[in-house]
């Protein structure tokens, strides 16, 4: 990766070679069988099983080209932090330091820290969620409460339920615990209730250990969609009926662009949901706060799991967030994001719109993603390396699937890039799909 730092190799062909590159590490990284691996790594025989499907996400070998400023990156999904109050937080930083440092630096609860708990049943209230501050277990991120859902819950060969396509990093958790995905698929409305039930009875008939249903279901990662309201009660009925644990991931629910939020699923069932949240889009990723919502007894395990992982999450983050959310206007700042991101979103379904009509997309109501499926039938993951010698970055469909497939679909993350990039990432994403027609 630093062989070709981007302030001396601005042209395409360093780039298309870099992309190749990437391409070859995920590649190589995937597989270490026999002697050569041996030559690589001498450590190659003693590894536990679970690593074999612990691989290079091609999102991360992208990163490293895609990051490029010749690159339009319609990769990567972060959210757009030159907008938050960067002096407000140093000040607030400062204090906690100043005032509290002994106990912001210390260790803390494995719960969480009380106050942010209790806050955090205030961030959820919009969605409907009337938890108590106990039922609330604060995480390393809501990748870490994936986890410690998946650790608790997850035998080698358990059938975990997946939405077609799903966030790529549910779908890595889910492996390294030995985890079999079914997809199921989904439209405009989210994931579809009948073919929910269809493939849950269906593994279940086979013997096939179903331990939990896995969806998002505001503003879809990568698939842009919302589970409509009506799809939310068929869910939990499918759910009561046939005992079905919901993991419910909701990073994106307070970055809607038409008002309020749908009721979360965990508001309608507390019985049947684990419910996820984060502080990193609507606040910083960089603190690596998110939490879960479980009922009590699953709440009990996740907390030890939790504690024999990491022991507790970052006292120092949590002050920090907890002196944001009480002395700041954040939901203010929330907005502030949503217009950023509506205005993005606008900026990319109109370029779509004007130069790529052959293709089909998704319409988001919110959050970071459109997922686009190419026209002709085109590979998506085949066409990465040319997109990228033309300037432009996205992730290829395949990575949002457990099962080998979405090769003909692609996600584009509006988030970071302004209106004026996204349009002219869309043009030479367009020109890149018309010469691939053409061949
Ligand atoms: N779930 C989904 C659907 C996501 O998109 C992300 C981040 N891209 C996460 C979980 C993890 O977020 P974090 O750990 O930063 O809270």
């Amino acid at each position: 990766m630093s062989q070709h730092p981007s302030s001396t190799s601005p042209g395409d062909a360093p780039v298309a070679s870099a992309a190749a590159r990437a391409g070859a590490a995920a590649a190589s990284s995937a597989s270490v069988p026999g002697q050569g691996g041996r030559r690589l790594d001498r450590w190659v025989g003693t590894y536990a099983q679970r690593t074999a499907s612990m691989t290079a996400s091609e999102i991360r070998a992208l990163f490293a080209v895609a990051n490029r400023p010749e690159v339009v990156s319609l990769a990567g999904g972060m959210p757009y932090l030159p907008a938050l109050p960067l002096d407000a937080i140093a000040e607030l930083s400062a204090r906690i330091v100043a005032e509290k440092g002994a106990q912001a630096l210390q260790y803390g609860s494995g719960q969480g820290e009380e106050r942010l708990r209790e806050q955090i049943v205030e961030v959820m209230r919009p969605q409907g969620i009337a938890a108590h501050p106990d039922d609330v277990v604060v995480t390393t991120g809501s990748q870490q409460a994936l986890d410690l859902v998946s650790r608790i819950f997850l035998d080698p060969g358990d059938v975990v339920l997946a939405e077609a396509p799903s966030y790529v990093g549910a779908l890595g958790v889910f492996r390294s615990y030995q985890a079999q995905v079914e997809h199921v698929p989904l439209d405009h409305d989210g994931l579809q209730p009948a073919a929910l039930e269809e493939a849950l009875v269906r593994l279940r008939s086979q013997g096939r250990r179903v331990k939990f249903l896995y969806t998002v279901p505001n503003h879809h990662n990568p698939a842009g969609v919302t589970l409509s309201l009506e799809r939310r009660r068929a869910v939990l009925d499918i759910a009561r009926r046939h005992d079905l644990l919901v993991l419910e991931d909701d990073p994106y629910a307070l970055l809607g662009f038409d008002g309020d939020p749908l009721p979360a699923l965990r508001s309608m069932d507390a019985e049947h949901v684990v419910h996820l949240g984060s502080f990193s889009k609507t606040f910083a990723p960089g603190y690596r706060v998110g939490w879960a919502v479980a009922p009590h007894a699953v709440r009990e395990k996740l907390v030890l799991a939790s504690e024999s992982a990491i022991l507790c999450p970052t006292s120092f983050g949590q002050f920090a967030i907890a002196e944001y959310l009480a002395t700041y206007d954040w939901k203010g700042q929330v907005k502030v994001f949503r217009e950023l991101y509506r205005e993005r979103r606008d900026a990319l379904l109109a370029a779509l719109e004007a130069h790529l009509p052959q293709a089909t997309w998704t319409r988001p109501a919110g959050g970071f993603y459109v997922w686009l499926t190419l026209p002709g039938g085109l590979d998506a993951k085949a066409m990465l390396p040319r997109a990228v010698t033309g300037r432009v970055a996205y992730v290829p469909g395949g990575a949002f699937y457990a099962d080998g497939t979405g090769g003909h679909s692609l996600r584009l993350s509006y988030c970071f890039p302004t209106a004026e990039r996204i349009a002219e990432g869309v043009r030479r994403l367009a020109s890149v799909v018309h010469d691939e027609l053409e061949v």
